[in-house]
């Protein structure tokens, strides 16, 4: 019996039904994995990494936030890149479309799926655990695709180096996806985004050829950037397998202060005046008053300050020894300073359970945007105020990397396929001049708002380079290019 058919038995909600459906694979679709496809891909990963039992492959098509998912035929593990490059030929010489996956944490319906999609095959990077030791001379690592960023951290750790990518889901996102979506995350503002720390890939394109560009070298002007290409193409153009990445050296120390403001505005204007000279800043972060208490509520966290002020931002900043603080603010503010390890962790535990406190109310409509510095107030008021044109709007919130402009805009009431919520919020992205995805990717989620904030000129572009190394259209088909 299937995982599906026992919920229908016990008497599942109308929401769980209508996911099942969404799921479900036609007995004809599967058909189509015939005897001689499914022996073929045994024959190169082993039977343990073929799955196909409806039990089995059901939650590689779902994704973390719960909003998305959609059927999938088989889930594929291979181990090395030879082993994907022929389960590649064998998926695409079948016709079978093909969709390679990290940890399922991308927010916007790309590393899953869509309901109306046809089945496809899951590509799963979650063997390709390649982790070579720290390139002292060059600091740099060449890492698999399936390395999770908290593991890539804590091996250049050890090593006396940091990754210049951190973000929340860290525990499960993959070095693979977060190249694939170009991640951002809480240090943008200090090392940037994950394009600024790729140095070459390796990559299965849709082929079955293998690109391998690992050698690290700094300068390298010989044509066409593949390795830049490859960043934030989710999944569309191929399957990275590894990346050669930059490391940096940690931070002599730090300090982390939660500080009260007024609104973004204020938090901005505390930003550029609080890092003194020899110091650099390390992450800013804002959360609104109600999604705070949210937060507190959901984690059993104290309200961290003596006041009530309308946002709360996290800033930090690098120290000159531990124990010592360079943040300059002014001496009216709400502020509490960490610097110990236990203490700044604390502090970041306010932000980082941001993502799960509001998932905690159910399906949200995640937008992950960016607008122009100053923008930020005007965004969210007006955003709201467009909202109250739809009845079933229970709450909106607003957090995100204050530093880079980038708002994480949640929206929790309306049905996960209510699309009115996603025109409204993207159409008033676009009129405040910003992006409709600041670092979480298109997927099928923004796929059909991409002209919102890309020309004509820039998507036929885009389109050539998909149909020149994808001719059939068969890698991830619908993310992105809709
Ligand atoms: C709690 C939480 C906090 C988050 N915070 C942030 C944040 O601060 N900043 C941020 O940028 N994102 C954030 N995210 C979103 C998410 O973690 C990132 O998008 C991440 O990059 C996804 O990595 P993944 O391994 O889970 O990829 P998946 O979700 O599995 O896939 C994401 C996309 O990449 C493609 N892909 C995956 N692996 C490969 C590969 N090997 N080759 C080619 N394409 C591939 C997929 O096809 C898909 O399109 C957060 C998510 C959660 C749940």
């Amino acid at each position: 019996m299937t995982e599906g058919r026992a919920r229908e038995d016990a008497g599942v909600s109308d929401e769980v039904r209508v996911r099942d459906d969404q799921m479900r694979v036609p007995d004809d679709v599967r058909a189509a994995l015939d005897d001689g496809v499914r022996v073929a891909l045994v024959e190169v990963v082993g039977a343990g990494h073929v799955l196909t039992d409806p039990d089995l492959t059901t939650p590689y098509g779902e994704d973390w936030s719960g909003r998305f998912a959609g059927p999938v035929l088989a889930v594929v593990r291979p181990g090395t890149t030879d082993e994907v490059a022929a389960v590649v030929r064998i998926c695409v010489d079948a016709g079978l479309p093909v969709l390679p996956q990290g940890g399922r944490t991308g927010l916007v319906g790309g590393s899953v799926p869509g309901a109306g999609d046809p089945p496809m095959v899951v590509l799963s990077t979650v063997r390709l655990q390649r982790l070579d030791p720290v390139d002292e001379a060059a600091g740099q690592v060449t890492a698999g695709a399936g390395v999770t960023i908290a593991a890539l951290h804590e091996h250049a750790r050890a090593a006396g180096w940091m990754y210049g990518v951190d973000l929340a889901a860290r525990d499960s996102c993959t070095v693979g996806g977060t190249i694939g979506t170009n991640a951002g995350g809480i240090r943008v503002c200090c090392y940037g985004m994950t394009r600024r720390q790729v140095v070459g890939v390796e990559v299965v394109l849709p082929d079955g050829s293998v690109i391998s560009h690992l050698g690290g070298l700094l300068k390298d002007n010989t044509g066409y950037d593949l390795a830049g290409l490859m960043v934030g193409s989710e999944g569309t153009l191929g399957v990275v397998t590894a990346a050669r990445l930059a490391l940096h050296r940690p931070p002599r120390a730090s300090a982390v202060a939660l500080v009260g403001v007024r609104d973004a505005s204020h938090g901005l204007e505390l930003v550029a005046s609080a890092v003194p000279d020899g110091s650099r800043l390390l992450a800013a972060e804002i959360v609104d008053a109600p999604l705070l208490q949210v937060i507190c509520d959901h984690a059993s966290l104290p309200w961290p300050l003596p006041s009530r002020p309308a946002h709360v931002m996290v800033i930090e900043t690098e120290s000159p020894a531990p124990g010592e603080v360079a943040l300059d603010l002014p001496d009216d503010l709400d502020v509490v300073v960490a610097v110990d390890a236990v203490d700044r962790a604390r502090f970041w535990d306010y932000r980082d359970r941001a993502g799960e406190a509001v998932t905690a109310f159910g399906i949200t409509h995640r937008f992950d945007v960016t607008v122009p510095h100053g923008e930020w107030d005007a965004f969210v008021a007006d955003a709201t105020q467009r909202l109250a044109a739809v009845d079933d709007v229970a709450h909106v919130f607003s957090f995100g990397h204050l530093a880079d402009g980038n708002i994480h805009f949640e929206v929790i009431g309306p049905a996960a396929d209510d699309d009115r919520v996603d025109e409204i919020v993207l159409r008033c992205v676009a009129d405040h001049g910003g992006s409709i995805s600041a670092e979480h990717g298109v997927g099928r989620a923004k796929a059909p708002y991409l002209h919102y904030t890309r020309s004509p000129a820039e998507i036929a572009a885009m389109r050539a380079v998909k149909n020149a190394l994808d001719p059939q259209g068969l890698f991830n088909p619908g993310a992105l290019l809709a």
